[in-house]
């Protein structure tokens, strides 16, 4: 046993009890308050536990489940929950039948652009507005984003377009004031292992994309998700966004075998970024195609009005006209896989 979930209307003394059964065992219980269930996570070797003395716990009132599983991570494992992971963003699932697509530009650059960009990406057909207010540079001289004025442009072009806002959060004390403003926050490739900021984003109420590290395995991947999913915040997308391999011809290597074998070991939805993942922008598009045929439930894509221009990764971001093109092509192929956007 490794997981217990307790019914929504357990009590104290109910989990008291079952704490003590565990220390008395020399087991660790550490109990995660989610904002729809209870669950304690079992630390130790729990081989110690007799098959009795497991029906025992599952007897008290207030348990639902007790669960073995043998992965390193629990919560993010199909072994513990079946079903597909279903995550609500306003009237939006992300993880069923629609395939999401999340447009926009790499970095808000300013009010007008960003509304400019958000109502192009919408009339194309795209659920969601991306765009970095905080931006992760590989150089402190580059442009950093426009911080909280940019969240602002964001919450703005929402409101003109409808689109919910997906940007990234690089702080754990910039947790509250991105709450307000964004509607999924965004871990960036280089924090997938920043265990503090997976933790205090494991710890509201709001969903979480976490990209993969570039050069983090699928386990390491789904172990940072565990970190988020541990503190009680069920809402993860893990997301592919390439890696790095002895391939320089393009940025990154999309590896898109990850996304049925993360839908295959976790319960959990998942997105692919080709944008980030080749880094050019002629090579978007059909792997923006083939990603949906691997059965990505949402999209990334960068997306700028001017690309030449753009302050930052405009050689890999479409035109709002080579976006339009390729929504068609990825719902014809959405459509060839029982999907649609
Ligand atoms: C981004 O989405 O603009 C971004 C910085 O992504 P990544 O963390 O995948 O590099
Ligand atoms: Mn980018």
């Amino acid at each position: 046993m490794d997981i217990i979930v307790l019914k929504p209307d357990v009590s104290d003394e109910q989990i008291e009890k079952i704490v003590k059964k565990l220390e008395l065992k020399g087991l660790k219980p550490h109990i995660s308050k989610g904002t729809e269930r209870t669950i304690i996570g079992v630390i130790g070797d729990t081989s110690k536990i007799t098959e009795d003395e497991e029906n025992a716990i599952r007897a008290i009132p207030g348990v639902e489940e007790v669960v073995r599983i043998l992965k390193p991570y629990k919560l993010a494992s199909r072994d513990f929950k079946k079903t597909d992971t279903v995550i609500k963003v306003d009237d939006l699932e992300i993880g069923g039948k629609k395939v999401h697509v999340a447009a926009g530009p790499c970095a808000v650059e300013n009010r007008v652009t960003l509304i400019n960009i958000a109502e192009k990406i919408k009339s194309a057909g795209a659920t969601f507005l991306r765009g970095g207010a905080f931006k992760p540079r590989t150089s402190p001289y580059s442009f950093q984003g426009l911080g909280v004025e940019g969240l602002k442009y964001l919450a703005e072009a929402k409101e003109k377009t409808g689109l919910p806002v997906i940007s990234e959060i690089m702080d754990p004390r910039d947790i509250d004031v991105m709450i307000d403003y964004v509607d999924i926050l965004q871990i960036g490739t280089r924090n997938m292992q920043n265990f503090k900021l997976l933790m205090e984003v494991g710890s509201v109420d709001k969903p979480v994309l976490l990209k993969r590290g570039m050069s983090a395995t699928i386990k390491e991947l789904l172990m940072a998700a565990e970190y988020i999913l541990s503190r009680g915040n069920e809402k993860v997308i893990l997301c592919e966004r390439g890696i790095r391999t002895f391939e320089t011809a393009t940025r990154n290597t999309l590896d898109l075998s990850a996304v049925p074998l993360l839908k295959s070991l976790s319960h959990l939805p998942v997105a692919v970024d080709p944008s980030h993942g080749v880094g050019k922008r002629e090579l978007v598009s059909p792997m923006a195609v083939a990603a949906v045929a691997a059965g990505a439930d949402m999209l990334l894509i960068e997306v700028h009005t001017n690309p030449e221009e753009a302050l930052s990764d405009g050689e890999q971001s479409l035109t709002p006209e080579q976006f339009k093109e390729m929504m068609k092509k990825v719902a014809a192929v959405a459509k060839a896989v029982g999907r649609e956007v």
